[in-house]
């Protein structure tokens, strides 16, 4: 993922604040991202 200058990350996370519609994509996307991990966690472990 790439890192995003220290403004942007503010006005994305005020953004949020207002934005459930985002928020909801956000939660998504981190439910999907934890997922993966996970799935690699048991494939590299057997
Ligand atoms: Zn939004």
């Amino acid at each position: 993922m790439q890192a995003l200058p220290e403004s942007d990350v503010i006005s994305l996370e005020e953004h949020l604040l207002i934005c459930p519609d985002c928020r909801e994509r956000l939660q998504a996307e981190i439910e999907f991202v934890t997922a993966m991990c996970g799935a690699a966690a048991k494939i590299r472990d057997g």
